[in-house]
């Protein structure tokens, strides 16, 4: 008989908006890494048609499925926003379902590790399904300018959106590996290929 194959060690890649997570995630892929994000995830599990849509449908009410049926992300946040029990009910759906796809596509992907963007990874605690946390860090002050400018939102409403998430010290005190994304492109490119270097040596097929 076979003996199974060991796991492909994952990495769980976090931080907060704007503290460049697509873009060490970018220079991660552009490795060759299989990179598998949740953001991408929470949106595919809640397609047209699928059951769990229907799920939400039927706690949330109809106003929260446009007329073209899709899931109305907005009516939902605003339903949720001031409303700790609705949230509570919100991620007892999304999160199986996250899950279980993430879980799909990552024995799917292959590689000799993998990348799991998880943004909201210190927020919902799915520590557990990665060997290590990555956390990528810079100051408030640069997510708020960065944030901005990529989003086109006010001072308060960037603010807004940093309020909402974990603080810089608790997702600072998840972390195993940290990058620092404070300067140039360059530098962050640097940090990737020196973490690119370890993380392969987590691998059983190095
Ligand atoms: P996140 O995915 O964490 O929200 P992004 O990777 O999208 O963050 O980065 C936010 C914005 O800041 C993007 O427009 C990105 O191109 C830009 N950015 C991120 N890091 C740097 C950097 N070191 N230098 C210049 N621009 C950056």
């Amino acid at each position: 008989m076979r003996k199974p194959s060991p796991p492909i060690p994952r990495i769980a890649l976090t931080g907060g908006i704007g503290s460049g997570k697509s873009t060490v995630a970018g220079l991660f892929a552009a490795l060759g890494v299989p990179v598998i994000d949740t953001d991408v995830i929470s949106r595919q599990v809640v397609q047209p048609g699928s059951p769990l849509l229907a799920q939400i449908r039927e706690r949330f009410g109809s106003g929260v499925v446009s007329a073209g049926g899709q899931l109305d992300r907005r009516a939902l946040r605003n339903l949720i926003f001031t409303d700790a029990a609705a949230r509570a009910d919100l991620d007892a759906l999304m999160h199986p379902a996250i899950r279980a796809e993430l879980a799909r596509q990552s024995a799917a992907a292959g590689g000799r590790y993998q990348l799991l963007v998880i943004p909201l990874l210190v927020e919902s605690g799915m520590t557990g399904l990665a060997q290590r946390v990555l956390v990528v860090d810079c100051a408030p002050e640069e997510q708020l300018r960065r944030v901005r400018v990529r989003d086109g939102v006010t001072l308060e409403q960037a603010r807004a959106v940093l309020a909402a998430q974990a603080s810089r010290e608790a997702r600072l005190s998840a972390a195993d590996d940290i990058i620092t994304n404070t300067g140039e492109i360059q530098d962050l490119r640097t940090q990737v290929e020196a973490l690119h270097l370890r993380y392969r040596a987590l691998s059983p097929n190095p």
